[in-house]
């Protein structure tokens, strides 16, 4: 069933916005979510205009508040991950300000416990279980690979020269991720700090051969958990540090006109603007499916960085 309405997406995309929780220590902080209703409407309440007018409503395919969990959260978007198996290429993507959850969805927080994995260690691991449990007749291989985007400059990770890793046991997965996060050599804070100035995108590769039939079907899991959407203040920052806001700002809006395009079925899609565009060129747009989290932080200081990304999402969506 959820299958066959992955079938009528609207070019194929959606978007799910998630509200993380107030983080221990924060509490009695003030929170810019007025409510979020049954059918995916979220109303934004302005702190400065209290009442009615200082509300606007958002429409997402669905909302996570503050309480779902990672396992919640990743049985909605199991059958994309399920479709990659049957030779579609599926691109998830983590949108919002530093600090606004991108991370936790995408990987987990620091230290994960199982039950606190995030999308990549669980795709990874149903990837892999299914490549093992599906009819014997058709053999699966599965392989990732790890790419940051810095700058405009794409790095391979865990694996140089972008060539694939294969995957043979579920605990592969994780080393690989693992690895290739260290393999970036920084102190764990240095290592947030450009994580947040960086896209970094894990890879899955499934190939199944059909040994009967005799073709092999292809599909990869693009896996993005993109740099913050933060504006940063022109007055206030010179040198590298603009130089990076530059190359976010201008990657983030081609991301925007290459998913507004392809929601609008545009015969032109301007993949050329941005590396992050270009990396994933042949997973956005076609059978492609593409699936958007639009991360939030709740607290009223946060408020107009949470309108942008709200706006983004809009635009997309
Ligand atoms: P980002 O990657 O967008 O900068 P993080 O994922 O690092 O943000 O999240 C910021 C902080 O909030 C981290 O300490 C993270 O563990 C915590 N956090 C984010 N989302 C959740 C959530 N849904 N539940 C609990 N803690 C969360
Ligand atoms: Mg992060």
């Amino acid at each position: 069933k959820l299958f066959n309405e992955l079938q009528d997406l609207k070019g194929n995309i959606r978007v799910y916005c998630r509200i993380r929780p107030f983080l221990p220590g924060q509490s009695g902080k003030q929170t810019i979510v007025d409510s979020i209703g049954d059918n995916g409407q979220l109303a934004i309440a302005n702190p400065s205009k209290p009442g009615k007018e200082g509300l606007r409503s958002f429409k997402f395919n669905k909302i996570y508040g503050p309480t779902a969990t990672q396992a919640e959260v990743f049985s909605d978007i199991q059958p994309f991950v399920q479709s990659v198996v049957d030779g579609y290429n599926v691109c998830i993507f983590a949108y919002g300000q530093t600090g606004s959850g991108k991370t936790y969805t995408m990987t987990g927080p620091n230290g994960a416990s199982e039950e606190e994995w995030g999308v990549n260690y669980r795709a990874m691991n149903y990837l892999f279980k299914i490549s093992q449990n599906r009819r014997s007749s058709i053999q699966y291989e599965v392989g990732v690979q790890m790419v940051e985007i810095y700058n405009e400059q794409p790095n391979g990770l865990a694996v140089p020269d972008a060539s694939m890793n294969p995957v043979l046991s579920a605990s592969d997965v994780l080393n690989l991720i693992n690895i290739g996060f260290k393999n970036r050599a920084m102190s764990a804070t240095a290592l947030n700090e450009r994580s947040s100035r960086s896209h970094s995108i894990v890879t899955i590769h499934v190939r199944g051969k059909d040994l009967k039939a005799g073709n092999t079907l292809y599909g990869n899991l693009h896996l993005v958990d993109l740099a913050g959407s933060e504006r940063v203040d022109r007055s206030e920052v010179t040198g590298d540090r603009l130089k990076e806001a530059q190359h976010i700002n201008k990657s983030l809006s081609s991301l925007g006109d290459v998913i507004f395009a392809l929601a609008q079925k545009s015969p032109h899609v301007p993949y050329r603007n941005s590396k992050l565009t270009q990396v994933l060129q042949s997973s956005l747009g076609g059978q492609a499916k593409t699936l958007m989290f639009v991360q939030l932080n709740p607290d009223v200081t946060s408020y107009s960085e949470s309108m942008s990304t709200l706006k983004f999402a809009e635009r997309v969506s």
